[in-house]
């Protein structure tokens, strides 16, 4: 299998998943993080600010600005022929993605209880 094959895979395994979180209506919540991934390598990890937003340049294969606000994230410029990415608007729901697949870039917003609770089992 090629790895764009394997790539497409997942992304639609997460597509399907959010569609599911998003039918649970869930608000976003207090503690969570963006993680940016190219080609599935972790690229970055930020926290959402208090207020306001901050932008991020992602030029890797392509080029992306990734908007990080205080109540969700968003792909707000992008090189990609699709727009797709752009078109989505902001994202906020933990464990919602983004992607841009010409790009190769996934922006995801992760929750913090995940972390809390890998912190238990130590
Ligand atoms: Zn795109």
């Amino acid at each position: 299998m090629k790895k764009l094959d394997y790539f497409l895979i997942v992304i639609y395994s997460i597509v399907a998943m959010c569609s599911f979180i998003f039918i649970m209506d869930k608000p976003i919540a207090d503690n969570v993080h963006v993680e940016i991934y190219i080609d599935n390598d972790l690229w970055g990890v930020y926290e959402l600010p208090k207020s306001g937003y901050k932008d991020i340049l992602v030029k890797e294969k392509g080029e992306n600005i990734v908007r990080i606000a205080y109540d969700g994230v968003a792909v707000i410029h992008s090189d990609c022929k699709g727009q797709l990415c752009v078109h989505q608007g902001f994202i906020k729901n933990s464990n919602s993605v983004i992607a841009c697949l010409p790009n190769g870039l996934l922006v995801q917003l992760v929750g913090k209880e995940d972390y809390q609770i890998d912190m238990m089992s130590y």
